[in-house]
């Protein structure tokens, strides 16, 4: 909006009730859009309106998870409207602000500055309980942005088992603190595969363990305070299915054990 005054963000006002939080993780594939996206059906479930904004500039898969993966915001006067989803949840994506779908982002820190600002202040989000924010990977600038303009925001932190993802998780929880955020906990997705075979209590460790415990035993230290495990998600071929066709897990198969441990999640968020 060339010349006008850039409208302010309603989240970062004082008395803004809608609880923030970005979901963060080190590495990119450890399942931070599909946390992000179980987690706000779960939270739709309990009864609260929850809006997802999608700033992962190298996945930017939210709306295909949910099955708006063709829908294009619709604008009224100069404000953006949120794209309704089938499950209750209103989403805007990164990936919805490029003229062409097939277009690579390739924007520099600024661009993307003003991405972000974009989708929080010029986009009608109504009045939300809570809004999700599913971060690129890693510790660059969508996430450097964020601390600025919404330092409120809390940090939920996704890794795998795997050491080497860990790693790079603590890396992503220290900036967050850095940016003083308030880093609320970590989740540990892929935990195990509940054997085939044997039965559920045979967990396979297919990606090592202890990850989850690693990130939030570091967060802690660095932070000086406790940053809990929040919950360990199994492997679930469901899990995937469900992201691929737009049908998240939570509302597609609820009783999976991957389901209510999402469910728990939210809960406690
Ligand atoms: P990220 O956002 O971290 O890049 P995604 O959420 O896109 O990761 O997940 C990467 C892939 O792994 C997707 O195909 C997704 O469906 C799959 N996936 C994520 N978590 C699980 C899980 N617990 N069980 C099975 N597949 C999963």
């Amino acid at each position: 909006r060339g010349g006008q005054a850039q409208r302010e963000i309603p989240f970062a006002q004082p008395g803004s009730l809608t609880k923030v939080f970005a979901i963060a993780s080190g590495k990119g594939g450890v399942g931070k859009s599909s946390v992000t996206v179980n987690l706000a059906l779960a939270m739709a479930k309990q009864g609260l309106k929850v809006g997802i904004v999608d700033a992962d500039i190298y996945g930017h898969s939210v709306p295909a998870m949910l099955g708006v993966a063709d829908h294009r915001p619709t604008q009224v006067e100069d404000l953006i409207m949120p794209v309704p989803t089938p499950s209750g949840v209103s989403v805007i994506s990164i990936g919805m602000l490029k003229p062409r779908r097939d277009q690579v982002v390739a924007w520099r820190g600024p661009m993307l500055d003003r991405a972000l600002v974009q989708m929080l202040a010029d986009v009608y989000w109504g009045d939300l309980d809570v809004l999700l924010l599913d971060l690129p990977p890693g510790t660059g600038d969508v996430a450097i942005s964020l601390g600025q303009h919404l330092p409120g925001a809390e940090v939920v932190v996704v890794t795998t088992p795997q050491e080497a993802a860990a790693e790079v998780a603590e890396r992503a929880g220290t900036m967050a603190s850095m940016m003083h955020q308030r880093v609320v906990g970590v989740v540990e997705n892929m935990s195990y595969l509940p054997c085939p075979h044997c039965g559920p209590e045979h967990k396979l460790e297919i990606f090592g363990s202890g990850g989850g415990d690693r990130v939030a035993a570091t967060l802690s230290q660095r932070i000086g305070s406790t940053v809990p495990v929040l919950g360990r998600i199994p492997l679930d071929t469901s899990l995937r299915e469900g992201g691929d066709v737009g049908k998240p897990i939570v509302d597609a198969d609820p009783t999976a054990p991957a389901a209510v441990e999402l469910s728990n999640i939210a809960a406690t968020l």
